[in-house]
């Protein structure tokens, strides 16, 4: 089944199935969590690098009317229109409660999110979904490929059910904005990146919210694919991202865009606003592409891949 092969089984499939790019202190992280914590079921703040990426941090305005509600590194987006709210990625389990303050934070009701989105159903960006569907009484609209991944859930990943299935390019209209949903699958079978326009100083910008594209050091492209049709896939979702115009650059991690630093710059008041930024997500991109490649080539080689080996596909 499709959606079993990408369900994050094993403990040791479950902290790799992590979002993470592999970066080779991540890897160092996950292989010290799992020297520390052998093969007992893990919680998803049980290992060092989740915790790291799940630090709280201040909530602030992006541009326009987007906001960053996440955590350190776990992104979650608030946009807040005329009829409501939208929120995309509700973290691990753990985060739901960081992402409800730092809403109310900036001022705004959990009670007043209307839609709920999702980059892809994994526990680091799905765990928070169900107990924020409860809070809000939102609706949680969902892909095809993603929404039984989203229903079964898992280990530290309350399962949550879609109220609506989207199609690939639909628009998804809350009062003054709309969302565009782009499958970009490969990184799970109903990837969505999202993608909306946004107006700042009389201006209107591009922002393209990616899912992921990591190749999990888990995954399989080709010879016994993790899923079938993956490593086409992710060849689609290239293509597709590619071709989407980008003035803003964010995604499901804050390490995919630089946002830490960028949430830096903002804060020290530089302009034009550093979050604009198209030549960080070309660069993302071909670098991310690249990466895939090289995954596919060292399948066809033969060459085991049992460690995260990926450089992060920033700078
Ligand atoms: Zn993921």
């Amino acid at each position: 089944m499709r959606a079993a092969a990408v369900t994050d089984g094993s403990p040791a499939d479950r902290t790799l199935a992590r979002c993470l790019l592999g970066a080779a202190a991540v890897g160092a992280a996950l292989a010290a969590a799992a020297a520390l914590y052998g093969p007992a079921p893990l919680a998803a703040q049980a290992d060092p690098s989740s915790r790291a990426s799940n630090q709280p941090v201040e909530p602030f305005r992006i541009l326009g009317n987007l906001y960053y509600v996440g955590a350190s590194d776990i992104a979650c987006f608030l946009i807040a229109t005329d009829r409501g709210l939208i929120l995309l990625d509700g973290g691990f389990k753990e985060t739901a409660p960081q992402i409800r303050d730092n809403v109310a934070r900036l001022g705004f009701k959990i009670a007043d999110v209307r839609l709920l989105l999702n980059s892809h159903a994994h526990f680091d960006h799905a765990g928070g979904l169900a107990q924020l569907k409860a809070w809000s009484g939102a609706r949680l609209l969902a892909s095809p490929g993603d929404a039984p991944l989203l229903a079964a859930g898992g280990p530290d990943f309350p399962p949550v059910r879609a109220d609506r299935l989207l199609r690939d390019g639909e628009a998804v209209t809350l009062g003054s904005t709309t969302l565009v949903a782009h499958l970009t699958p490969g990184h799970t079978p109903g990837c969505t990146t999202w993608t909306m326009r946004a107006a700042e100083g009389g201006k209107t910008y591009d922002v393209v919210l990616v899912c992921s594209t990591t190749v999990l050091p888990s995954y399989r492209l080709t010879d016994r694919p993790t899923y079938p049709g993956i490593a086409a896939d992710y060849a689609h979702s290239f293509a597709v991202l590619a071709a989407l115009p980008c003035d803003v650059f964010l995604g499901s991690h804050a390490s995919f865009y630089d946002g830490a630093e960028k949430a830096r710059r903002l804060r020290a008041g530089e302009r034009p606003n550093p979050f604009v930024d198209p030549q960080g997500y070309r660069r993302y991109v071909a670098r991310a592409e690249a990466a895939y490649r090289e995954r596919l080539a060292a399948e066809s080689a033969g060459t085991p891949v049992s460690t995260p080996r990926q450089p992060p596909p920033r700078r």
